[in-house]
């Protein structure tokens, strides 16, 4: 059998610990067997960024506006635990962080369903997307403590030096707290363009919600600049593709996520993302099984598993001893970027590849055969744990019956 020949390469982010072993075995077993495989490869693993001063991550995330998709293993955020174990220079910063402000990305996180994992809400029998506006709001604040006595006010300064002033309170009986937020009208622009382009791309419904009965000033921008741009830029493209713009405020969206059966995406202001995306997570089973992606504005599309490093697993690993861990989404991440490949560069084989190593992995669960975190959830009666390497050949013999 011929392999499958690419065009453009794929920009490959390689990472840490469990993860990175994972991301070798799919390459091995799943990738290479059948595709001529064309990246351009970065190792993001924390000691290569150690030794380049991170420019490397920064290289990538060039790298990934110049080719327009990226594949990411899960990397090591370091903490003060890794400044011995890895000989660090400096506490450097998460390659997520660094690589989403330049690609001005929005993250959608969506769970992979299987037969025999019933979602703690049985009626999600589809999946959920969560996207979260990564900037502003209460992770950008200023905040204070104030005495008696205080009066705290909100003053912004223009350019010419006029000030508009308002009151928040007047602390004349006791002792309280104050917090300052912002956020920038470009900001929330290209989140929901990323938001919309995604829906598109997806096509499925998309739902945002803010509060901005209560804050009409702030929330209620939001809620402007996504009809703004939805009127002037997607309204006949969505009319197109069959796909709905569904605005409501944040209580009633939580109501209608609750009884919905899922299938669409919700896009959340950045503490509700950060919220919902862990409660979204936890209800359909496993973070092993969310697959996350950054898209830019500009559709630009870099795709990784949810999880981290998984780090206890990689520490038995290294003893030599036995680990059973999930590779499914970072398998997922890795189907996810060669089917946009294949559709960029107008590859159906590719395409479908991508398609069939996605339905031989969900088949493969759905036989019975999955890793030991699975094999805890599932409800399948004759479920059988088998270890990380096992899985992927189990799913290697399953793709060979497909293609
Ligand atoms: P984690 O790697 O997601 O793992 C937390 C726990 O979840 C694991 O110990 C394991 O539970 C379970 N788990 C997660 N993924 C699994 C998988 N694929 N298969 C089986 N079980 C899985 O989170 P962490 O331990 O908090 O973080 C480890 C490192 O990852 C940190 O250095 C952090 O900075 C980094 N991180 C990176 C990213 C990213 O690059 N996107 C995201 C998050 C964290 P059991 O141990 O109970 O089996
Ligand atoms: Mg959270």
């Amino acid at each position: 059998m011929s392999k499958i020949q690419m065009k453009t390469p794929l920009v490959e982010m390689d990472g840490d610990e469990m993860t990175r072993v994972i991301w070798q075995m799919i390459k091995d077993i799943l990738l290479t067997p059948y595709i001529d495989l064309k990246t351009e490869y970065y190792d993001l693993g924390l000691v290569h960024r150690n030794e380049t001063d991170d420019k490397v991550t920064f290289d990538s995330a060039e790298a990934t506006k110049k080719y327009g998709v990226a594949v990411k293993c899960a990397t090591i955020t370091p903490n003060a635990a890794r400044m011995p174990e890895y000989n660090l220079k400096e506490m450097w910063k998460s390659p997520n962080g660094t690589i989403r402000a330049i690609l001005d990305g929005t993250v959608f996180r969506t769970p992979i369903l299987v037969k025999g994992i019933t979602p703690y809400i049985p009626t999600w029998t589809q999946p959920i997307t969560i996207a979260r506006h990564a900037y502003g709001d209460v992770y950008k604040n200023v905040e204070m403590r104030v005495k008696k006595g205080s009066k705290a006010e909100l003053v912004c300064t223009d350019e010419n030096g006029n000030e508009s002033r308002e009151t928040i309170y007047d602390f004349s009986d006791g002792d309280g707290i104050i917090q300052g937020l912002h956020n920038r009208d470009d900001s929330i622009a290209s989140f929901a363009r990323a938001c919309f382009n995604y829906a598109l791309d997806m096509k499925k419904d998309i739902w945002f919600a803010t509060k901005d009965t209560i804050s009409k000033k702030y929330d209620h921008r939001f809620k402007d600049i996504f009809q703004e741009i939805f009127d002037a830029e997607y309204k006949e493209k969505f009319d197109a593709a069959g796909i709905e713009y569904f605005y409501t405020l944040i209580d009633d969206a939580v109501a209608r996520v609750i009884r919905s059966n899922g299938g669409y995406i919700w896009a959340c202001k950045n503490y509700d993302g950060d919220v919902m995306s862990d409660m979204v997570a936890t209800a359909y089973g496993s973070l092993a099984m969310m697959t996350s992606v950054l898209v830019s504005p500009d559709g630009i599309y870099e795709y990784e598993a949810a999880h981290g490093t998984v780090q206890r697993h990689y520490y038995k690993h290294l003893k030599g001893e036995e680990t059973s861990t999930n590779s499914v989404a970072t398998l997922f991440a890795w189907t996810g970027a060669l089917r946009k490949r294949g559709e960029l560069d107008d590859l159906p084989e590719l395409m479908s590849f991508a398609d069939k190593l996605e339905q031989a992995t969900i088949g493969t669960i759905e036989d019975g055969i999955m890793t030991g975190d699975l094999y805890l959830l599932s409800s399948l009666e004759n479920k059988k744990k088998v270890n990380t390497e096992e899985f992927l050949r189990a799913v290697d013999e399953k793709l060979k019956t497909l293609l």
